[in-house]
């Protein structure tokens, strides 16, 4: 088994910024060389999620309000009483989305949809510098 890894580095905005991810992971793929495999991105923290969907405008406000209806920003939240913290609905957005996402490689490229994005989302209530782990496997 060969394992190739690389890193995604981005300064977002928080607040459900989505940012999309698939030409980076595209070019860490090529750069692996690797034809038939899979590749895994995650990202490390409590507050953002990794995922894939239709990345265009609508798309991403319909996602955003989605999980606003979901898990509204203010709520009596026990993290934010215990910890003094203000973002329990960004922990829980992230939980339920999940750190990370796998996609089969074929012929050296992303087994994606046409209309499918990998995407980055930052739940915390403030900008965050984010790094993204890429993992090539074949
Ligand atoms: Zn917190």
């Amino acid at each position: 088994v060969a394992v190739h890894s690389g890193r995604l580095e981005f300064t977002t905005q928080g607040d459900g910024d989505v940012i999309d991810l698939t030409d980076g992971v595209e070019r860490v793929v090529q750069s692996s060389g690797v034809e038939h495999g899979v590749v895994t991105v995650f990202v490390p923290g409590s507050t953002a999620a990794v995922t894939t969907m239709e990345f265009e405008p609508g798309g991403v406000h319909d996602l955003r309000e989605a999980l606003e209806r979901l898990i509204p920003r203010e709520g009596d939240y026990e993290h934010n009483r215990l910890n003094h913290d203000s973002n329990s609905h960004a922990h829980m957005r992230a939980a339920i989305v999940g750190p990370s996402e796998s996609v089969p490689i074929e012929d050296g490229r992303l087994a994606t949809g046409t209309w499918q994005q990998l995407v980055l989302i930052d739940f915390d209530d403030r900008p965050r510098r984010r790094t993204v782990s890429v993992t090539v496997v074949q």
